[in-house]
């Protein structure tokens, strides 16, 4: 389908894809950063190519590749709770797809590219401050270990976009941004959805096919069970996905079914949080007036993401089968916890898993949410102190996060429960120390700090955000670096009640 000026925006019916190119940006156009590990290990490319106004050109949406036009994607999906129809890439665009020198296929697309046949009332565009967003905070996400979308690069311009504030009323002026971002698949559970939900069951057979044969080749195509086993495959890995989310306070804020990845990693981030103050309440998003997304949600809403694709791929199975979909399902609960306890069992310095851990690890949450405690920094904390010794040294200031619970009675009888666990696992206290100091990162992607690094991207200043990229790309690694960049390292080391 091609975009006319005139008309762009429409609910189109029986096709995944449309062709649609990118607005080229118009005034000052910078680029602002680029993600070095991105491109060498996704894209096989090194600096010299990212200087290149060839690069910036198609970075930007200023240019395409000759003889691959870009697509868009129509998806639907449940937004908080309900079905919000034709949603799709309302303002991000497909370039192609790269086969890298390690055989992976990833897929490049610009988000903040401007109108599509999908941008429905959107302008098309992302601001500078979202976008420093998603790029650092998928990067970041990625060197904790946990299945993301990749941002390869960052371009900037003065083109004005306007966008409300909700906390003063008034319409601000900002600037548009287009994010260069990576993924194996971009397809989403709401991909699904919408051809289910417009009965265009024979293109959704051939969607599930071909994200089969390509990210599923392990499940043979004749096999009369194959959408169960995919099915099977989405409900594990997106029960683990979320486990590893709850396993570092990343609450992702906005768990609709068309930001769900049908390869269960992390992707369109919004108003995400990475939590200070250990808070199972917390809501990053604003708008969610209804807190239906906080911390301690997330893993419901896991079942119910998962539970409205089961309702779009039933619709491939004959009704003999249907109840498979069902059972499997009813396994989720199980799977999440397992993965949780196992990572938080990790979190602790265990090496194995005892049927009494799941009230160890919750009664120490209990205790950090009485006393508000720094969620990253109790554990990192943990893993530093010396338990060997019958009356912990907590007067070390730099523990702070323990100096603050020394006092604390239910703190004290946890910490013998604690040691007694570990003793059961004749768990050695370099082992432990080891074990957790690779476990639990010392530098998360906390919202101050992000705050800090917009300001200056604001201001055509790159140096902070280009410094956070390589503190974040070794979270679990003490740097000097950190620690002399006022802005990063001293704040995140400090009493919580100190941090904004
Ligand atoms: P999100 O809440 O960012 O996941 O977006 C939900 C839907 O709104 C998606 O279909 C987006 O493509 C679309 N959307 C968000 N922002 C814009 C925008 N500025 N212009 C057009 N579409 C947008
Ligand atoms: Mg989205
Ligand atoms: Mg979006």
């Amino acid at each position: 389908v091609e975009v006319n000026e005139e008309n762009h925006i429409r609910e189109v019916q029986n096709v995944i894809f449309s062709k649609s190119y990118p607005t080229p940006l118009k005034t000052e156009i910078k680029l602002a950063a680029t993600s070095r590990d991105a491109l060498r290990n996704v894209l096989d490319m090194d600096e010299e190519i990212v200087q290149t106004e060839h690069f910036l050109l198609i970075a930007s949406g200023n240019g395409i590749l000759r003889g691959y036009p870009p697509l868009t994607h129509r998806y639907g999906g449940y937004q908080f709770g309900t079905w919000a129809g034709q949603l799709g890439d309302g303002r991000a665009h497909l370039l192609g797809e790269y086969l890298n020198r390690f055989g992976e296929r990833w897929e490049l697309q610009l988000k903040g590219s401007g109108l599509t046949p999908y941008s429905r009332d959107g302008d098309g565009r992302a601001v500078i401050r979202s976008s420093v967003r998603e790029f650092l905070s998928s990067e970041t996400m990625h060197f904790l270990g946990i299945p993301t979308s990749r941002a390869a690069s960052l371009v900037i311009s003065n083109d004005p976009v306007w966008r409300d504030q909700f906390y003063d009323g008034h319409f601000k002026q900002e600037r548009a941004a287009v994010l260069m971002r990576l993924a194996k698949s971009w397809f989403r559970f709401g991909s699904f959805e919408i051809l289910a939900h417009y009965g265009e069951t024979s293109l959704l057979g051939e969607l599930a096919d071909f994200i089969i044969e390509h990210h599923f080749p392990h499940i043979p195509p004749d096999d009369p069970y194959k959408y169960a086993s995919f099915f099977q495959e989405v409900v594990e890995q997106t029960a683990r996905l979320i486990a590893m989310w709850q396993s570092v306070g990343f609450v992702h804020g906005v768990c609709n079914t068309d930001n769900f990845s049908i390869l269960s990693m992390t992707i369109d981030y919004g108003p995400f949080r990475f939590m200070d103050a250990y808070d199972p309440k917390m809501v990053p998003n604003t708008s969610d007036d209804e807190n239906r997304y906080s911390y301690e949600n997330q893993p419901e809403a896991g079942y119910f993401n998962l539970n409205k694709l089961k309702l779009a791929i039933i619709r491939l199975l004959p009704a003999h089968q249907q109840f498979v979909l069902k059972q499997i399902l009813s396994g989720y609960q199980d799977l999440y916890t397992g993965y949780v306890v196992h990572l938080f069992c990790r979190k602790l310095g265990l090496p194995d898993v005892k049927e009494s851990d799941g009230e160890l690890i919750d009664s120490l949450l209990a205790i950090m949410k009485d006393t508000k405690s720094d969620f990253t920094m109790t554990f990192r904390h943990l893993s530093e102190w010396n338990l060997d010794l019958s009356s912990p040294e907590v007067s070390n200031s730099r523990l702070w996060t323990l100096s603050h619970l020394k006092s604390h009675e239910p703190f004290r009888d946890w910490l013998e429960l604690y040691r007694k666990r570990l003793a059961s696992s004749h768990v050695q206290e370099s082992q432990r120390k080891s074990v957790m100091h690779w476990t639990n990162p010392r530098y998360v992607l906390r919202n101050w700090i992000l705050e800090e690094i917009i300001q200056q991207v604001e201001k055509n200043d790159f140096s902070l955000l280009q410094q956070a990229l390589g503190i974040f790309k070794k979270p679990f690694t003490d740097q000097i670096e950190a620690e002399h960049c006022q802005r990063i390292g001293t704040r995140s080391s400090r009493h919580p009640a100190e941090m904004t």
